[in-house]
Formats: C-alpha cells, structure tokens, sequence
C-alpha cells in the first residue's frame, strides 16, 4: 500500500510551488513596507488559548480544532488561526510596553477540521498583519487598505473588499438582545437555536437557504451602532474612499471568530464557488482582556494564500509553463570528467550561477535529455578529450551552437551570458 497526503490535506509541488511561495511574498510585501515586522510562533499552542481567544462558541474552537495530549499529559492544540498566537507573544514579551501600535505579520500552516472540499481544506496557508494597542480609525483604513493592495500587487482584480462594523461593548449588547427577539421567533433547528443564546451573531453567518430565506427583516447591527462606533465607522470609510480603495458596505458581514469589535471586513471573489472568502479580519479591543492582558485595541487580517491561488487561476494569472529550474546543465562523460564536473558546477553556484548536473552515469543522450529537461539555457559537455584540453564544450540549447571554452574561463563566460 502507497500513503497518501491525510484527506483535506495536499502538497504544492514544483514549478507551482515556486508561484506560491510568490503568492505568499506578494501579499505581505505592502505590509512590509508600512513597517510591520516578522513573527513566527508555534504551530502548536496550549488549547485554553484558542478555546478563550478564539471563543468557545465557534465552530473552530467546538469542532474543528486538532486537540492532543502531550507525553506530559499538557493539553495542545494545532494552530487553527493566528492571531490569538500573536496577542499571546506580544503580551508573553512584553512588546506592547514599547511604542504602539505593535506591527507584526506572519505566515504560516493553520489547521483546521472542515469538511473538505475545492478551497476549504484540513491544513491550508495564511499571512496575517496585525497591529495592537491602537485605536486609531487611520489604523483600520490601513489594514484594510495593505490587505487591498497585496491583491491588487498579483494582478488581481475580482477580489471584492466587503466591510461592516459590528459595535463595541455599549452599542453590541442591546443589538444583541433585539437580534435574539428576532431570531427567537423563527422556525429554525434545536442546533441553532441553540446558538442564538450563545452567539446569536453567528446564525447570521448561516449560510443554508432555509436559514437566509428567514433573515431578510433581521435587526442590522448598522442600525444600532453607538454615536462613537458610528462617527469610528464614518471615518474609516472615509479614508478608505479618499485612498481610492472600492469597498461595499455589507451590514450582514459577520465573522466566525468571537473576538471582534467594530470593523470587519472581508474579501472575496467571485470565481471561487461557496468558498469565496480569500481573506478577511477586523478591530479586536477585546482580545488581549480575554487572554489576562491590559486593554489592547488591535486590528488585523488573515488572507489565505491557498484560495488566492486559486483566483489567480480562475483570473489566468498562473503561467504553468515551467520557467527553467536551473540556467546551466552539466553533461560529464566519464568517472574522471564527473569528478570535474561536480567541482565546476559548485563553482557557478558560489558565482551565483544557477547549476545541475546529470547524476547516474548517464551516457551522453540520456545526460543531454536531462539537459533539455532542466529548461537550462545552456549544456557543458565535459569528455575524456576536453579535460585533456582543459576545456569545455559549452552548448547554447537554444539555437545548439556549440563552442569550446577554457576550464578555467567558463565560471566567468557564463556569468557574462546569463546576467
Ligand atoms: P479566517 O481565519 O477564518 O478569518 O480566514 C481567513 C482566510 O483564510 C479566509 O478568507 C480564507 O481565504 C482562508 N481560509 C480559512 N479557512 C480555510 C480553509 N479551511 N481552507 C483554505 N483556506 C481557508
């Protein structure tokens, strides 16, 4: 019996993962630029830091999560998100006694029990930015806008920027009630209405017809914002509109994870069937609170690379022809011409020449097929007859001319010819 990758799971492989490991670059790079700094935090956490930060109420935190025992007996959970991690080393560490806000991206395997399907998978891949201890509606506009840019900066131009604003402490508890009353009196499962108690937020998320067809008078928390959540939303909005970033107002924009306060925001695209979502985050003033910390208003987002690739590819962004693994390929012929060869080749690569050579003891068609193989511009022929030279035979695969060079010039020949 052959393994195979766990279910929900895959593996990126060459030339692809080449593109993704850009994908990955791309929509951090303007996060970059704004200063914010890398963190990377394990990929497995005590479970009560995701059960508290994340919320017990989440589908995540009650079904999803990947909990196992230590050897110890310590309950640890596989990351399933990021940025409880992050709250959790910044306060660990004290970087929030420093100067605020604390400007931290990262990226990273989260792992999550969903039912799999194209998009949503077991162990998928985000890059997150997070800035804590501000609070500060510029700050917002700049999250949002920094996640805007990353996927305008891969061409993107079906990513659609969604944003609401779900209150803070005066304003959500009275919306909360009125949404209750409202939900209280629909014909909805025992599961659900179950979940109106604990967080009746969530079944607005609720993504069943049956569901959706009952919400269409359900109260807005837009409509119940307090005058300061209201005048914070008004001015993230504006600074959005003045940056020239394209959003829509969504009022039925809610998130999975109990955290937020005030804006939210997603992004989506289109070409993606259900699983539209390509990246999304919020305001979270309460969070670091929940974990035993001062009061630490932060705002951040986490864009999933796995989905961004997949929009590029509905948008034909992904060029599969693979661009040549190396520039040079090595054809020796011999034991003693091998030996040589090995040598040479560790010598471009030190002059930061990209180089390969046939392994194996391949005769000259076999060494050659691996040479067009490569995608390498050029092949270097090194027989029995050239080391007696001192010589090379250095063939340009591209038009298969072919010329003889000194051993002891052709490092500095091909530095010229492939720069
Ligand atoms: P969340 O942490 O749930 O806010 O998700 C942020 C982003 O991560 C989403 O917009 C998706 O792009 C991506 N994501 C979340 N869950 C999954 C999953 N199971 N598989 C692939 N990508 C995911």
């Amino acid at each position: 019996m052959s393994f195979q990758a766990p279910k929900g799971t895959f593996d990126w492989l060459p030339p692809r993962s080449e593109q993704v490991l850009a994908v990955r670059e791309a929509l951090v790079g303007p996060a970059r630029l704004a200063g914010y700094g890398y963190i990377e935090t394990p990929v497995f956490e005590d479970t009560q830091l995701f059960a508290r930060g994340v919320g017990e109420s989440t589908d995540i935190v009650s079904k999803e999560m990947y909990t196992f025992p230590d050897k110890a007996g310590r309950s640890l959970t596989l990351r399933p998100e990021g940025t409880a991690s992050v709250v959790r080393a910044v306060l660990q560490h004290g970087l929030h006694n420093g100067q605020l806000p604390v400007k931290l991206w990262y990226s990273g395997s989260q792992f999550r029990y969903e039912r799999a399907q194209k998009g949503r998978y077991r162990h998928f891949w985000q890059v997150g930015a997070e800035a804590l201890g501000s609070e500060d509606p510029a700050l917002d506009a700049e999250v949002v806008l920094l996640g805007a840019q990353g996927f305008a900066s891969l061409g993107l131009t079906g990513v659609r920027l969604l944003i609401n604003s779900l209150g803070d402490k005066t304003c959500r508890p009275t919306y909360r009630a009125a949404l209750q009353e409202f939900l209280r009196g629909l014909d909805l499962d025992a599961d659900t209405r179950a979940r109106i108690e604990i967080n009746p937020l969530r079944v607005l998320d609720d993504k069943r017809p049956e569901v959706q067809a009952q919400l269409t008078g359900a109260p807005l928390v837009i409509d119940h914002l307090c005058a300061a959540c209201k005048s914070y939303h008004e001015e993230v909005r504006a600074l959005l509109s003045a940056a020239g970033v394209a959003y829509e107002d969504d009022p039925r924009l809610v998130r999975g994870l109990d955290y937020y306060t005030r804006t939210t925001f997603e992004f989506v695209h289109d070409g993606l069937g259900s699983q539209s979502a390509v990246g999304g985050g919020g305001r979270y003033d309460g969070l670091s609170e929940m974990l035993g910390g001062p009061p630490l208003p932060s705002v951040g987002w986490a864009l999933g690379v796995d989905r961004t690739v997949l929009a590029m590819e509905a948008e034909g962004l992904i060029d599969d022809t693979a661009p040549g693994r190396v520039q040079v390929y090595g054809v020796p012929l011999g034991d003693e011409a091998r030996r040589r060869m090995f040598l040479l080749v560790t010598e471009l690569r030190q002059a930061g020449v990209s180089a390969d050579l046939a392994y194996g003891g391949k005769g000259l068609k076999g060494a050659m097929k691996g040479a067009d193989r490569s995608g390498a511009r050029f092949a270097l022929i090194l027989g029995e007859r050239d080391l007696a030279a001192q010589a090379v035979q250095l063939k340009d695969l591209t038009t298969a001319e072919q010329t003889e060079v000194p051993l002891a010039q052709v490092v500095d020949v091909l530095k010229g010819k492939v720069q």
